[in-house]
C-alpha cells in the first residue's frame, strides 16, 4: 500500500542571521531530508530534539550560507547537489540535473535548474507533499540577486517555478520578506492582494513568525518578479505591452538599488 504522503512533517529552522534550513521527515519510514545547511548547530539541535537522523542532504547552490554545515552533518546521509556545481560543492553522493527525478523520504522529488542567482542553482519539488525548496531563486515576494546569471535566465527559472501546482508551498532560503514587501509596494502600490499580504507579513514579523513557506498562488498574485508579463504590473511601471524579459530586468535592477 502506498504510504500517505500527507503525513510528512516539514520543519523550518532559522540559521545564521536570516537563513532557513528545512527538514522533511517521513514518520512511516523514519527518513529525514535536509535542504541546505547554513550552519550545523541549530539543525543538529532540531534533529536531536525530535530524535531524527538525516538520510539526505539536498543542496541548492554553492554559497557558504547554504553549505557550511554539510561537513558536520553529513555522516550517514546521502549528499545531493547539482552536477553543474559539483566542483564547488561539498563532495556529492548523487549529482543531479534539471529534469531528474529522485526519491527522497519515500516521495518523488523533481530537480529543476533555476539558475540566475548563481549558475547551477537548483530547486527541489516534491509534488506529493505540495512543496518546493527554492532557496535563493523564488523567494517570498522576491527573488535572489543576480550574482552569476542574467535577468533572462532568472525570468526563465521563475517561470518554471510559476508553472508548478498553485497550492505548492514555497520554501525559500532567507527571511527577506519584510524588505521584499516594501519594494513590491513601490512597484505595484495599487495591487490589493499585495497590500493585504503586506499587512499580514508585517503582523507576522512583529511577533517573529517566519514568513516562509508561502503559497505559490500568493506569490503569483503579489511577487513582482513573477508578474513581469502581467498587464497590471506592466501598466504600473509604465511598460504596458513590453517584452516580459525587459520588464523583469527593469524590476530586478530597481530592486538592486532599492
Ligand atoms: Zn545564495
Ligand atoms: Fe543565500
Amino acid at each position: 500500500m502506498p504510504e500517505n504522503a500527507q503525513t510528512h512533517q516539514i520543519v523550518v529552522i532559522p540559521c545564521l542571521s536570516d537563513n532557513y534550513a528545512v527538514l522533511i521527515h517521513n514518520p512511516d519510514s523514519g527518513q529525514t531530508a535536509l535542504v541546505d545547511a547554513p550552519e550545523a548547530a541549530p539543525i543538529q539541535a532540531e534533529l536531536d530534539a525530535r530524535g531524527w537522523t538525516l538520510t539526505d542532504i539536498l543542496i541548492t547552490h554553492h554559497h557558504d550560507d547554504h553549505i557550511d554545515g554539510v561537513a558536520a552533518l553529513r555522516s550517514g546521509a546521502r549528499v545531493v547537489g547539482a552536477t553543474a556545481d559539483a566542483h564547488r560543492l561539498p563532495a556529492l553522493d548523487l549529482a543531479v540535473s534539471d529534469g531528474d527525478t529522485i526519491e527522497v523520504c519515500g516521495v518523488i522529488t523533481e530537480v529543476l535548474d533555476v539558475s540566475g542567482h548563481t549558475l547551477g542553482h537548483i530547486a527541489y519539488h516534491m509534488p506529493e507533499v505540495s512543496a518546493a525548496f527554492t532557496a535563493d531563486s523564488l523567494m517570498a515576494m522576491g527573488c535572489g540577486r543576480l550574482f552569476e546569471g542574467t535577468p533572462d535566465q532568472m525570468w526563465t527559472s521563475l517561470q518554471k517555478l510559476r508553472a508548478l501546482p498553485q497550492d505548492t508551498m514555497i520554501y525559500s532560503g532567507h527571511e527577506y520578506t519584510a524588505s521584499n514587501a516594501k519594494f513590491a509596494l513601490t512597484i505595484e502600490p495599487d495591487n490589493a492582494a499585495l497590500i493585504s499580504r503586506v499587512r499580514q507579513i508585517t503582523a507576522d514579523r512583529a511577533v517573529g513568525t517566519p514568513t516562509v513557506p508561502s503559497k505559490l498562488s500568493d506569490e503569483i498574485a503579489t511577487n513582482p518578479f513573477l508578474r513581469a508579463d502581467n498587464p497590471e504590473l506592466q501598466k504600473a511601471v509604465n511598460m504596458a505591452g513590453a517584452n516580459a524579459n525587459d520588464v523583469f530586468a527593469y524590476v530586478r535592477k530597481a530592486k538592486d538599488t532599492f
